[in-house]
């Protein structure tokens, strides 16, 4: 047999290994965001443009780089971070595999400008494919500028599987806070597509979290700090009380690198434990400072895991020290770590004698009488007074004593065709009958026994439902606005906003200007309140951040379900009978009544036959 074995040409060992190093545009800015890191720069500004697919560019005032160094950055392996590897157990640098640039150029048009202190004149390289193109002296000032254009021209599949620019862009952000939080002392600027993002001037720890993060943060904040001979612990956490539902604010950094651990996140979580309301994750910024031979980097492409020698010792000294810290802010209740909380019945009960249960019945109670006169509920369905009178035509037929209607007529709706295919013809008679249980429940009879239909999640099906056909039908109508509706949003909330402009205006939106962290609204949904606007939009862009975007994901879905949470009544509103009745009929109109949007029931039936059994 002949010998098939063949050495791989350069340009596709670069690009197998891109497709190791570079997974997506965020990945570029990781790589490059480090290297001017590791030159020692002062200053680095990152300028995108379209998520990162069309260009990405940072430019540093480091020590740049030789003429024939600049040549030799793009060769695979070729690196001037470590010599022998020895050197591979005392890291001080981010980059040391030397991939990145040869990966980068691998699978895209890549130009390099770049002069060292002493150099009279620069360089500029330009490659493609692996191919240098181009070679020549340049006038530029110290530093360097690396531009990566046309991520994956040459990989259409690659380019094809990169998700929304709303999404690049998140991981985007997320990398160059990562790199910016571990290096405070070192001045951070972003652009995307011509604005700035972030200005993050060069500060301490606390000043750069607040900076990213909003002046809300600082309150936030509670220090952790401890040093011993084998680990060194600075940082914040987040009080437990600010704590989210989703995985919010978490960094932990071991010597200036992000690192992901679900080992130390353990531990961090055991020390708020107790402290915390279900679901609720705890927020840090950690940073750890321990000897780089007590640590191996290497066993990542990306060099976001990290081994520890002595695990447990880590684990045990964060633990305890977070713990200290929230209990010297006396946040946490007890620093008694041993306690045994099975012991831990309230002084106040535990004299008490216990009570004979008592009945108390409301004769006068008639769940069907009016309510008190509410001012103003804006309920925010349709509100043109088309077919006033078939409505009406509903309530025919209704026996005098089970009904009262109330006759305020300051709330219109439209009528609705309604298929209420759950339902036999009697049962739908019945539903003509409904009640309000703690402003949180519907109650109706129908023919089995009883249904129980949650308003808050029953109108969250009903406007995700019209939400999305909106989205996607693009037929919504707005209302006009008098007066323009101006709203501040951060610059690079304002990004997100701009990435969802298109579909936010077949829901009706109508913006005359999103600009210089400003928006300014001249229209809006026909089933939206002017007052509602804000919430609905910064509840939106704060879904869309914290959407993890591997997960299916679907933008025009995520837009409709955030929307219809932030507008659907909320429990605790008091509505009124009409109001009850068009709400359940327009959820018998919805394609699946049954579930929200988020999954949970909407409603349940609770069966006569049940009910014999409890009189038994
Ligand atoms: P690594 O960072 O692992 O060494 P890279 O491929 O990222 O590998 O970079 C190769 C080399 O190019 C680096 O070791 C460094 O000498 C040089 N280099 C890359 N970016 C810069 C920069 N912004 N300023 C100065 N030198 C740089
Ligand atoms: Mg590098």
């Amino acid at each position: 047999m002949t010998d098939i074995i063949q050495l791989l040409p350069d340009h596709v060992a670069n690009q197998i290994a891109a497709g190791e190093v570079v997974q997506r545009p965020a990945s570029v800015v990781k790589e490059l965001l480090e290297n001017a890191i590791d030159a020692q720069s002062t200053s680095i500004k990152l300028v995108v443009k379209d998520a990162g697919k069309t260009l990405i560019q940072v430019i540093d005032n480091g020590i740049g780089m030789s003429t024939t160094d600049a040549r030799l950055s793009f060769e695979r392996h070729a690196t001037s971070k470590i010599k022998s590897a020895d050197d591979l157990f005392n890291l001080h640098t981010k980059g040391f595999r030397g991939e990145a640039l040869a990966s980068i150029a691998a699978i895209a048009h890549v130009e390099l400008k770049t002069k060292t202190e002493d150099a009279e004149i620069g360089t500029k390289i330009t490659i493609e494919g692996s191919e240098v193109t181009q070679q020549e002296p340049e006038v530029v000032a110290k530093g360097t500028t690396i531009s990566v254009k046309n991520l994956f021209y040459n990989i259409p599949a690659r380019r094809n599987f990169l998700k929304s620019n709303n999404v690049e862009t998140r991981h985007i952000i997320d990398e160059f806070h990562r790199v910016a939080l571990a290096h405070p002392q070192v001045e951070f600027i972003m652009m995307h597509n011509g604005s700035d993002v972030f200005n993050l001037p060069a500060s301490n720890k606390r000043q750069r979290i607040v900076n990213i993060f909003g002046s809300k943060m600082n309150e936030k904040l509670v220090p952790v700090s401890e040093a011993t001979e084998m680990l060194k612990i600075d940082g914040f956490v987040i009080k437990p009380e600010y704590a989210k539902k989703s995985r919010g604010e978490q960094f932990f950094f071991v010597n200036d690198r992000f690192i992901k651990s679900a080992y130390l996140h353990h531990a961090v979580n055991a020390a708020f434990e107790g402290l915390l309301k279900d679901g609720a994750h705890p927020g840090y910024f950690l940073f750890l400072e321990v000897d780089t031979k007590s640590i191996d980097i290497n066993i990542h492409p990306t060099k976001t895991e990290i081994k520890f020698d002595d695990e447990h010792a880590i684990y045990a000294m964060l633990r305890a020290t977070i713990k200290h810290s929230l209990g010297q802010f006396s946040i946490a209740p007890v620093l008694d770590f041993e306690k045994d909380t099975g012991f831990d019945t309230p002084y106040e009960y535990s004299k008490k004698s216990p009570v004979a249960p008592t009945i108390d019945v409301d004769r006068s109670f008639n769940p069907f009488k009016n309510e008190p006169k509410q001012k103003n509920i804006i309920f925010p369905f349709k509100r043109e007074k088309k077919n006033a009178a078939s409505w009406e035509s509903l309530y025919a037929g209704l026996k005098d004593e089970t009904t009262v209607v109330d006759q305020d007529d300051s709330i219109e709706f439209e009528s609705e065709q309604v298929s209420g295919s759950l339902f036999e013809t009697d049962q739908e008679e019945n539903l003509r009958v409904t009640f309000q249980l703690q402003n949180k429940y519907i109650i109706s009879p129908i023919k089995s026994g009883m249904l129980v239909v949650h308003q808050h999640l029953a109108h969250q099906r009903i406007l995700y439902e019209e939400l999305l056909k909106n989205i996607t039908v693009q037929e919504a109508v707005s209302q006009q606005l008098l007066f323009p509706l101006q709203l501040s949003f951060s610059n690079p909330d304002l990004v997100f906003l701009e990435d969802l402009k298109e579909q936010l205006e077949h829901t009706g939106f109508v913006f005359s200007q999103i600009k210089n962290g400003c928006v300014e609204i001249s229209g809006i949904p026909v089933s939206i309140a002017e007052s509602q606007v804000e919430q609905v939009l910064t509840q939106l862009v704060k879904d869309v951040k914290e959407e993890v975007p591997d997960a299916g994901f679907s933008q025009n879905d995520l837009l409709a379900k955030s929307m219809a949470k932030s507008m659907a009544v909320k429990t605790g509103t008091p509505l009124k009978q009409e109001a009850q009745l068009h709400l359940v009929h327009q959820l018998f109109a919805c394609k699946e009544p049954s579930v929200s949007p988020g999954n949970r029931p909407v409603l349940v039936t609770l069966d006569a036959n049940d009910f014999d059994k409890k009189f038994m």
